[in-house]
C-alpha cells in the first residue's frame, strides 16, 4: 500500500524541530507518516517519533555524514518506501526532493504554504504571485517552515534501523566549511537580518546580541554576503539566497529591494530599521524605525532583554 514518508531535516546529525512541522501536514493529509531519518548515529532518530508517526526508519550510513544529491538520494531511494513524501523546503532538501522525484518519476511541488485535500498552494514569481495545484496520486512536496504547527514530541512510533550504505558511487568524504553554532535562517521563527547599511562586519556582532536575547538565527543581504568576506553566503536570504518565512524578520540597514523581498515577504511580521526614511523596505513593514542601527539597536536589545528576563 501507498505510504506518507517524510525525509526527516538534520542539522549536524540531529533531527530538527521543523520535522514536526512536516508530521502535521501527513497528519493533516490523512496519514500516519513513516519518518526516514538519514543520519550516521541511528541513536539520533529516536528524536522523529513525534505523535502521529507510525514509524521511524533509522537510514544509517556514512554517505550522511555531509550532503551530496547524488549520494544522499540513492541511499534514501533504497530504505524510503514507496507512496508520497514530504520534505522541508530548505535549500539542502528541495534539491534533496527534486533528485528523488526523478529518480522515481514522480512530479515535485516545491516551497508548499497549504494544503487542501490534494491541492498544494505555493508561491511563485518571486513571491508577487500563487499558485495552486492539483496532484493526482504519489508526489514529492517540499513543505516551508512556520507554516504548519509543531506535532507533539513523545510519540510511541517503532524505530528500525536500516542500513542504507547500498551502491552509492559516490559520496562527499569531508566538507571544509567554516563551522556554525548558530540556528539556520532557514528553519528559525525569528530572524534578526543585516544589510550594507550595517557598515562592516564587525558590526553584526550587534546584531547578534539582539538574536541572542531573543533567540533569533541571523541573516544577511547579498549586499552584505557579496561585499564581506567575513558573512558567510548560508547568511544571504533572497532570491539567489535562501527562502525564508519566520514570525519575525527584523531587517537592519537592508534597503527593500525585490530580490531580497523575493526570500523574506511572506514573514508574517516585518519590521524595518532604516535611517533613510524612504526605503522601499518600508513599503512592506509592518513596524518602521527610522534611524541610524547605532542609535535604534542598543535600545531595542535593552527593552527586549528586560522584557525576556
Ligand atoms: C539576479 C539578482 C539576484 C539577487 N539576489 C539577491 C538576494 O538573494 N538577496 C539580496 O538581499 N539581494 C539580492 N540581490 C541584490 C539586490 O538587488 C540588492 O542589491 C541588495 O539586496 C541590496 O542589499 P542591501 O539592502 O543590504 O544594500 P543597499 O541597497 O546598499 O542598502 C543599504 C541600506 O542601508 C541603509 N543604511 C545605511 N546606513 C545605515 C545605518 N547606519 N543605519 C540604518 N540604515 C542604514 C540605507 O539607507 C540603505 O537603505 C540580487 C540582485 C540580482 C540582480
Amino acid at each position: 500500500m501507498s505510504e506518507t514518508v517524510i525525509i526527516a531535516e538534520t542539522t549536524a546529525g540531529a533531527v530538527a524541530p521543523a520535522t514536526a512541522e512536516l508530521v502535521t501536514a501527513a497528519v493533516g493529509m490523512g496519514a500516519n507518516p513513516t519518518v526516514v531519518v538519514p543520519c550516521t548515529d541511528a541513536g539520533a532518530a529516536n528524536a522523529a517519533a513525534f505523535a502521529g508517526v507510525a514509524r521511524v526508519i533509522a537510514a544509517k550510513s556514512d554517505v550522511f555524514s555531509a550532503y551530496d544529491a547524488a549520494a544522499w538520494a540513492q541511499a534514501i531511494d533504497a530504505v524510503a518506501p514507496q507512496g508520497t513524501v514530504l520534505a522541508l523546503a530548505s535549500a539542502r532538501s528541495k534539491d534533496l526532493a527534486a533528485r528523488l522525484a526523478a529518480r522515481r518519476g514522480l512530479p515535485v511541488v516545491q516551497d508548499v504554504v497549504g494544503i487542501n485535500g490534494s491541492q498544494l498552494t505555493s508561491p511563485i514569481l518571486s513571491g508577487k504571485a500563487m499558485q495552486t495545484v492539483e496532484v493526482d496520486g504519489a508526489s514529492v512536496i517540499t513543505l516551508r517552515a512556520n507554516v504548519f504547527a509543531a506535532a507533539e514530541a513523545g510519540g510511541g512510533a517503532d524505530v528500525s534501523v536500516v542500513d542504507a550504505s547500498g551502491d552509492v558511487r559516490t559520496a562527499v568524504v569531508e566538507m571544509m566549511a567554516r563551522a556554525s553554532e548558530r540556528l539556520d535562517v532557514a528553519e528559525a521563527s525569528i530572524i534578526v537580518s543585516g544589510g550594507r547599511g550595517m557598515g562592516s562586519p564587525d558590526n553584526f556582532s550587534h546584531l547578534e546580541t539582539l538574536a541572542d536575547t531573543i533567540g533569533a538565527a541571523v541573516g544577511a543581504s547579498r549586499a552584505a554576503v557579496d561585499t564581506w568576506e567575513d558573512i558567510p553566503h548560508s547568511m544571504q536570504v533572497g532570491q539567489t539566497g535562501k527562502t525564508v518565512n519566520p514570525n519575525l524578520y527584523i531587517a537592519v540597514g537592508i534597503s527593500g529591494a525585490i530580490q531580497h523581498l523575493a526570500g523574506m515577504r511572506s514573514s508574517k511580521y516585518i519590521v524595518a530599521i532604516n535611517k533613510d526614511a524612504d526605503a522601499p523596505i518600508f513599503k512592506h513593514a509592518d513596524y518602521g524605525i527610522v534611524a541610524t542601527w547605532e542609535e535604534a539597536l542598543p535600545v531595542l536589545t535593552s527593552t527586549l532583554s528586560g522584557m525576556m528576563s
